[in-house]
């Protein structure tokens, strides 16, 4: 991938990048992103690709992910698998179908990227409406730990499995108006934990990551008064995703990253 030219955002966002993996860095892994088809977990699913992961692409709109798949498909020598999905009404049943089925298919999963996220409502909690409230720890909080429970029996069969769940700044400390998301992603940091103490000696490595502000839809829907093109495309931000669902995290003892504040060393 290093030299494509076909995905020119990619190509020009690694010159600023901290880790300089190889281009087949990925080859080989199977990884699984949640909410592939827009923002910030399409542009990983396409990395992944680009660097050789067979990617499996999770998402609620079969468009979204038929366009990506077509996309990277033509950009690489990778074939894509597609899990419609929408976390609001889907159960551990259906996740551990989804997990036999990887079984059967690629023998293993190596990597687990929980991306998919609502945002919710800005309103004081006073007045926060109870459905929301289900939905956003519906999609945030309650799908992302039953679908790796379902999929650790494939993560065991990776020789270096990584789990990342996708934070947030108001995960790491809460600020008012920010609702059931702050909530639901503070408690994901926490169920981020207890699976690293609980599988720790299977080799399996969770860890939480604040991609920091970047852009898309969901950033703008938050800060309607931003100009957009000040936020760092989610290209930018992507050296980290590499480093933690690929296979050079090693045995790195931290949890919790920030794409904004790390090193790869
Ligand atoms: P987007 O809103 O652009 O993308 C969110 C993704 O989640 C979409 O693919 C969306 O699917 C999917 N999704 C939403 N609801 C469901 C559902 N019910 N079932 C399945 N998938 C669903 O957000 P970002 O790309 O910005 O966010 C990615 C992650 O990064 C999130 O976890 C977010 O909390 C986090 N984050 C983002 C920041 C930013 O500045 N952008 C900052 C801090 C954290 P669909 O395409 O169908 O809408």
């Amino acid at each position: 991938m290093p030299e494509n030219p076909i995905y020119p955002e990619l190509h020009d966002a690694r010159a600023h990048w901290r880790y300089q993996p190889p281009g087949d860095l990925m080859k080989g892994r199977v990884v699984l992103v949640t909410g592939a088809g827009s923002g910030i977990g399409r542009t990983a699913a396409r990395t992944f690709a680009h660097y050789g992961a067979d990617v499996v692409l999770l998402g609620r709109s079969v468009d979204k992910l038929e366009r990506l798949s077509d996309e990277i498909v033509a950009e690489t020598a990778t074939d894509p698998t597609i899990v419609p999905c929408d976390f609001s009404s889907t159960d551990f049943d259906n996740y551990r179908e989804l997990a036999e089925a990887i079984l059967r298919h690629y023998g293993r999963l190596d990597g687990l990227l929980h991306n998919a996220s609502r945002l919710g409502t800005r309103v004081p909690l006073e007045h926060y409406a109870s459905d929301e409230w289900r939905r956003v720890m519906r999609v945030n909080l309650d799908a992302p730990v039953e679908l790796t429970r379902a999929l650790l029996p494939a993560l065991r069969h990776s020789s270096c499995a990584s789990v990342v769940f996708t934070s947030s700044s108001v995960g790491r400390k809460a600020r008012a108006y920010w609702g059931a998301y702050a909530v639901s992603k503070t408690a994901i940091e926490a169920a981020s934990v207890i699976f690293a103490e609980e599988h720790e000696h299977e080799g399996i490595r969770f860890a939480t990551l604040n991609p920091g502000a970047t852009r898309t839809a969901m950033r703008a829907a938050a800060y309607p008064g931003e100009d957009p093109f000040t936020v760092p495309i989610a290209e930018a931000r992507m050296d980290i995703y590499l480093f933690l669902l690929g296979p050079d995290r090693g045995s790195r003892p931290e949890h919790q990253f920030d794409a904004r504040d790390w090193t790869p060393l």
